[in-house]
């Protein structure tokens, strides 16, 4: 079975349909690869080749393919790997160990990705849409309002941008690969269900098809779409959930989260648990701490006690202090109010770490991205 050929449109290289980006050879699968090769006048094993190039050595530079004659590398190149990413920006901290960029896409639309290396692992926040539909009160994207949906091969590609810069050597430690992904950058990935469903195939399929991530090593972020939760669990791909809750009760949920009006608090834990049931993979709760608004020492004990009532040993929760977005009437908790929220959690038997800002200073921290306003 060879699927449905691939119709390139070659006298518009850079541009797709409808405002869509352009077709890329990630887009395709093993077999539609083979059909748009053959298309392009070439033989089915260039598909191979190719995808060696793309997702072993991870370029996309035709003058590295050496092992395909000039000419073919330059058509196949030109016909399957339209530029979708160009970097406008980028900005480090850290020691040069936090990299954030800021993408311009083919229709002018701007995301940021942010990696980060630390002592035993690396790992890469992605942005899934351009903007965010979903208005969360406290996030930076969450503002902007959903510019659009991005497309697998836009977000496979700030991916392979960030294993190619640490495979050369261009964060501080000497060359590394790239361990972790995480859907944590601008946009509700479950609401760009089939984009980020196809990216984590990619991510975990083995070598020359995809990167040979471990999906474990991948964590989708969700605000709680509880039928996209339910439908992820079933994917056989056992990526690491993190439900990010902000509140253990629907009044104030509904501030923070507006989509808790479709979705409640209860909905959304008793999904993240059937997760854990289906997947074995234990849940991270998502929670972040806002002085005097959600951070009270009876909404660490309601959280545990709603945690506890599904079970035990399915689910650790991870705090951080809020990062205020500019001109926010809110901030961060004072330490020692969210040192008493650890402890409450954790005496209620719940594992909890305190997850880190890195990046703060250069906007790369949670919740943060928000691509540059148009001059
Ligand atoms: N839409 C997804 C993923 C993007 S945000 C989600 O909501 O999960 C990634 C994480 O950063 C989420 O847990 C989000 O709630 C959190 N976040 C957003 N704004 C924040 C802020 N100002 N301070 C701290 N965390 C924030």
């Amino acid at each position: 079975m060879t699927g449905t050929p691939v119709r390139l449109d070659l006298s518009s290289p850079s541009r797709g349909p409808r405002g869509k980006p352009p077709k890329h050879f990630v887009d395709l699968t093993p077999e539609q690869r083979i059909d748009a090769v053959t298309e392009l006048g070439e033989k089915p094993f260039r598909a191979k080749q190719l995808a060696t190039h793309y997702f072993t050595h991870l370029t996309n530079d035709p003058a590295q393919m050496t092992d395909l004659p000039k000419a073919t590398r330059d058509k196949l190149v030109e016909g399957l790997f339209p530029q979708l990413l160009t970097a406008h920006r980028t900005q480090t901290a850290d020691k040069g160990t936090t990299v954030k960029t800021l993408w311009h896409l083919f229709d002018g639309a701007k995301v940021e990705s942010v990696l980060m290396r630390y002592a035993n692992r690396t790992t890469l926040c992605v942005s899934s849409q351009a903007g965010c539909g979903l208005a969360c009160s406290f996030c930076a994207t969450g503002q902007l309002g959903l510019t659009r949906n991005l497309s697998t091969a836009e977000i496979v590609e700030q991916v392979r941008a960030a294993a190619r810069s640490l495979a050369d050597g261009e964060v501080p430690g000497g060359p590394t690969r790239l361990s972790n992904v995480v859907f944590m950058g601008m946009g509700e990935p479950l609401a760009n269900y089939k984009s980020v469903m196809e990216t984590v195939r990619r991510l975990v399929a083995p070598a020359p098809d995809g990167l040979g991530m471990s999906a474990r090593n991948v964590t989708v972020s969700t605000v709680g779409m509880v039928p996209a939760m339910d439908r992820l669990a079933k994917e056989g791909i056992p990526v690491t959930l993190a439900l990010s809750l902000h509140a253990p009760d629907d009044e104030l949920r509904s501030e923070l989260v507006p989509v808790n009006t479709r979705w409640s608090v209860d909905e959304a834990i008793d999904s993240a648990h059937r997760y854990f049931e289906v997947t074995g993979r234990r849940v991270s709760i998502e929670y972040a701490l806002i002085r005097d608004i959600n951070d009270h020492a009876w909404r660490a004990d309601l959280l545990g006690e709603k945690l506890n009532a599904r079970g035990r040993g399915w689910v650790h929760c991870n705090p951080i202090p809020l990062n205020p977005t500019p001109g926010s009437k809110w901030t961060a908790s004072d330490p020692r109010v969210e040192q008493e929220f650890v402890a409450r959690l954790r005496a209620h038997g719940i594992p909890t770490t305190i997850r880190d800002t890195r990046g703060s200073e250069i906007d790369g921290a949670c919740g943060q991205l928000a691509a540059e306003e148009d001059e």
